[in-house]
């Protein structure tokens, strides 16, 4: 945004003065409230038939302000729901979190794959006019001030900023020295907190009771830069989910990328990651060099097919042709040609056929301006085009993602908890989840799941204090991100579900034999499950099962 734009956008924000405007604001917002949904066409009609009756033009923004004045003066009641009607963008806090994303500074990354675009104003691997990468620049990169305008911009259009979980993007964090590592992640919490703290475990033992609590730390980084020293930083810093780009479980394509790793690579990572606990989110692309669409669609199978590999998210991204990637020589010399459009959907609905119940697929395709593409696929669309296919084939996307149960209401006698177990090369995995009965697409929605390993005793564990223990790698109800005191209105987060879960998944460990469960817990949910029984116990959270 430039800065006009920027003076613009904020005088559309700033607050209006209710005084003397009360009757009529209660009169816009009943009238905006009665709209199911409230599309932008309809919301224009309101605003514009209420300014012909004296009210200013008002932005979403500013109508929420209006309505949260005209609550805490009394002249209505406030109702979570109106609220999330009356929300911009309702879709980004179902999850019951808000996500801020952060960028690490321009950096070079140790990888030198074909099909990265460089760019010397940005981390590597993002573009300069990407949305998430302009603000980052305009804030000079500084994690501080990108955090806090974040929060700004979801408290000013009425989101709850309670739970946050951190997104760091850039390039590979683990090749950032660790200084600065440790700097960033301060100041992310510093944000949070509203203060600045001295030190790191200063500011994260602030945000453990704090207002905004971090409830997820993720952070990218390449598979040949996990070992056990990095889980422990990784923990030191607080990190709860890793993504890695797996890209190809063909090694030929991904030496033919040069991406500087076999697949063994991959495998040896995602073992370290799921012992210790963290959540595993990987990156698959579809379409590069070398690639053909059979080949893709058996490699998509082997990410379920191979143990060792089974992420517990995963981002499909066809490989998009931009010219400050190496790989737009190739096109040029006529040796890459990408798919035709009619080719990446088959792509991406034979993958999404293929997606276990235990996986949330959280993307198909990246967000890059079509204008850098210079050819192949430039929809933004292609996930609900390749979603038709799959209904038209009666093969309905079974991703977490697909079957979550939103906003809506739920009773808990109308949840059943199923239990989907799975193998990995190292643990026994229980995908423990809530939900309606039946399958999709009409039954089969999730409420809330919680992921069990239980490592194999046979084998050595890499972090030696974890032997014995069954870990608990992520615990997660749905809902609306509420702030405490809201009411809840039955949704899945306020009934319970987060505890019968870990009762469940404490139920199992022992009568597998474990005598004590691990949660790798963010730093804001420690209070949470201190709670259920858990005390801090070095990296992790942890309980003695009786
Ligand atoms: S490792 Fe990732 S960021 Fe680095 S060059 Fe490869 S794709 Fe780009
Ligand atoms: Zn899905």
């Amino acid at each position: 945004m430039n800065l006009e734009r920027e003076i613009a956008w904020q005088a559309r924000n700033e607050p209006i003065d209710i005084a003397g405007r009360e009757a009529l604001l209660i009169e816009l917002i009943a009238a905006l409230t009665r709209q199911e949904p409230l599309t932008g066409k309809r919301y224009n009609r309101t605003i514009q038939d209420f300014a012909r009756r004296g009210l200013p033009w008002l932005s979403k923004a500013q109508v929420l302000t209006a309505y949260e004045q005209l609550c805490i003066a009394g002249y209505m009641t406030f109702d979570p729901d109106t609220r999330a009607h009356l929300q911009m963008k309702p879709m980004r806090t179902q999850s019951g979190v808000s996500v801020v994303t952060v960028l690490t500074k321009p950096y070079p990354c140790p990888g030198k794959c074909i099909f990265c675009p460089t760019d010397v104003r940005m981390p590597k691997s993002y573009l300069h006019d990407e949305p998430g990468a302009q603000r980052a620049e305009r804030h000079g990169f500084d994690p501080y001030a990108q955090t806090a305008s974040r929060l700004h911009a979801l408290e000013k259009i009425g989101h709850p900023t309670e739970k946050i979980e951190l997104l760091i993007l850039g390039g590979t964090w683990s090749s950032y020295r660790r200084d600065y590592q440790e700097w960033f992640v301060k100041r992310c919490f510093d944000a949070l907190n509203g203060f600045e703290a001295a030190t790191l475990p200063e500011a994260q033992a602030a945000n453990a009771v704090g207002i905004r609590r971090n409830v997820g730390l993720v952070v990218e980084t390449r598979q040949d830069h996990v070992d056990v020293d990095e889980l422990r930083w990784f923990r030191y810093l607080g990190v709860t989910k890793v993504q890695v780009g797996i890209q190809s479980l063909d090694e030929r394509v991904l030496a033919l990328n040069q991406r500087g790793h076999d697949v063994q690579s991959t495998r040896d990572a995602f073992r370290l990651l799921r012992l210790a606990g963290f959540k595993i989110h990987g990156h698959w692309m579809a379409n590069l060099y070398g690639a053909t669409v059979e080949g893709d669609i058996a490699d998509f199978g082997r990410l379920w097919s191979d143990p060792a590999i089974r992420p517990d998210e995963l981002k499909i991204y066809p490989c998009m042709l931009v010219p400050n990637a190496e790989l737009y020589d190739y096109w040029l010399r006529g040796d890459y040609v990408p798919y035709t459009e009619e080719e990446v959907v088959e792509v991406l609905a034979a993958c999404k056929a293929q997606v276990p119940p235990y996986v949330r697929l959280n993307r198909v395709v990246r967000d890059i301006p079509t204008t850098n593409i210079v050819a192949g696929n430039k929809k933004a669309n292609l996930r609900q085009i390749a979603q038709q296919r799959l209904r038209e084939q009666g093969t309905p996307c079974q991703c977490i993602r697909c079957r979550e149960i939103r906003r809506d209401p739920v009773q808990l006698d109308e949840l059943e908890l199923r239990d989907r177990v799975y193998e990995t090369d190292a643990t026994t995995e229980h995908f423990l989840s809530f939900e309606t009965a039946g399958d999709a697409p009409t039954g089969g929605r999730v409420a809330g799941f919680l992921r069990l390993s239980l490592p194999d005793p046979a084998l050595a564990h890499p972090l030696p204090e974890l032997a014995g223990h069954a870990m608990i790698r992520e615990v997660h109800v749905y809902g609306p991100a509420l702030n405490l005191g809201d009411d809840s209105r039955g949704e899945a987060q306020h009934i319970g579900l987060g505890v019968k879960l870990i009762e469940r998944a404490a139920d199992i460990a022992r009568a597998a034999g474990y005598s004590r469960i691990a949660v790798i817990s963010a730093i804001g949910t420690r209070e949470y499950y201190a709670r259920q029984g858990f005390t801090l116990d070095g990296l992790y959270m942890a309980r003695t099962l009786l």
